[in-house]
């Protein structure tokens, strides 16, 4: 069948190319009725598409679990929000100069009853799919703001705190809801950083314009996260005036031992300089990780070496101690 589909179609004098995705599922030992046959094999289909299309995939009981898991997952995460089993995380970003803890990049978890803590990375995903990210994204950024304006009162040492922001929750209303609840809450928008990823620059919907631009002209700070990941479009880091790049983990891994990891840092760092943005680091891990990065000029360091993400009171305590981080 993929054979014959790939050959090239002649319709109305043009020559149109196309390609199948195959599911198959088996009768009788993967299913007895029709319904659940077509459901099967439904499910093998979409495998094969995310296998990169033009190919066929068996349908196997392991696709069957992941897509329950996936209708509980999807289930048990509309409630969690007013179950209260969400909560915010924070690691702190060292400012290299001073060690100090001067900014922390706040982080969801989810308590699941039973399932225990469900990492950000399973279940973001799903909940920007099933729409449910903008309630979520608006919990994260009060919840963070509410701990940013304690902090910002007792005049502690972190004076930034950073926010994740997925591409879909830039939507009309969203900045301004954001600046006004900042408003009620008295505090100003500098002490907020935005993380958007390279991706969302080149979007041409005009609410991410507006809302960046808006963010802008309020002062909120933005953060390109996982830098050097994407598509970077230089021209656009000027255009809406980004503050700060934040390199991906994935080069700072590697830096000891990949000569090109160091050199991309390194060109980072100097294209942000020339440019008048800040650089932080992501995923420092080792001495050694850190020593590189602050001979290459980074700015700010954020990584297991000096804390992994913490709950906030955790945080609030460290910040009240004051104390210097190792490394
Ligand atoms: P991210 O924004 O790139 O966040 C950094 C991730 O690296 C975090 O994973 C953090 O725990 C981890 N990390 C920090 N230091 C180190 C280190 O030294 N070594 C290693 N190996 N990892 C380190 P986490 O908390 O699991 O979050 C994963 C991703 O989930 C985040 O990646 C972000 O894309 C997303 N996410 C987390 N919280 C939110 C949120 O509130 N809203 C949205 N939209 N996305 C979020
Ligand atoms: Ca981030
Ligand atoms: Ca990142």
């Amino acid at each position: 069948i993929l054979a014959v589909l790939a050959q090239p179609f002649l319709v109305a004098d043009e020559i149109i190319y196309i390609s199948g995705s195959v599911g198959i599922t088996l009768y009788p030992s993967d299913a007895s009725g029709i319904e659940e046959l077509l459901k099967n094999a439904d499910q093998a289909m979409y495998a094969a598409k995310k296998r990169g299309r033009n190919c066929f995939s068996y349908f196997t009981s392991q696709m069957q679990e992941d897509a329950q898991q996936r209708m509980h997952l999807i289930r048990d995460m509309r409630d969690a929000l007013a179950n209260s089993q969400f909560q915010l995380y924070f690691q702190p970003i060292v400012e290299r100069a001073s060690g100090r803890i001067v900014k922390a990049e706040s982080l969801i978890r989810w308590q699941h009853p039973e399932r225990g803590l469900i990492s950000p990375a399973q279940f973001i995903p799903v909940a920007e799919e099933i729409g449910l990210i903008r309630d979520i994204g608006d919990w994260v950024f009060r919840e963070a703001a509410r701990w940013m304006c304690n902090w910002h009162q007792r005049q502690v040492s972190c004076v930034q705190v950073g926010v994740n922001q997925s591409p879909l929750q830039f939507v009309p209303g969203v900045g301004k809801a954001w600046l006004d609840h900042l408003r009620d809450i008295d505090l100003p928008p500098e002490t907020i950083v935005i993380e958007i990823t390279e991706g969302l620059l080149l979007d041409e919907r005009p609410d991410v314009r507006e809302t960046l631009l808006q963010f802008r002209d309020a002062g909120i700070q933005v953060a390109i996260d996982d830098f050097g990941t994407g598509y970077s479009a230089m021209a656009y880091l000027k255009k809406f005036h980004i503050d700060y790049l934040k390199i991906d983990q994935s080069f700072v891994r590697d830096l000891a031992t990949d000569p090109n990891d160091l050199a991309l840092s390194e060109a980072i760092i100097v294209m942000a300089h020339k440019l008048g943005l800040k650089v932080i680091a992501e995923g420092v891990e080792t001495l050694e990780q850190r020593d590189m990065l602050a001979e290459a000029g980074c700015d700010y360091l954020q990584g297991y070496l000096y804390a992994r993400p913490m709950p906030a009171e955790e945080f609030d305590e460290l910040l009240n101690s004051e104390q210097l981080l190792k490394g």
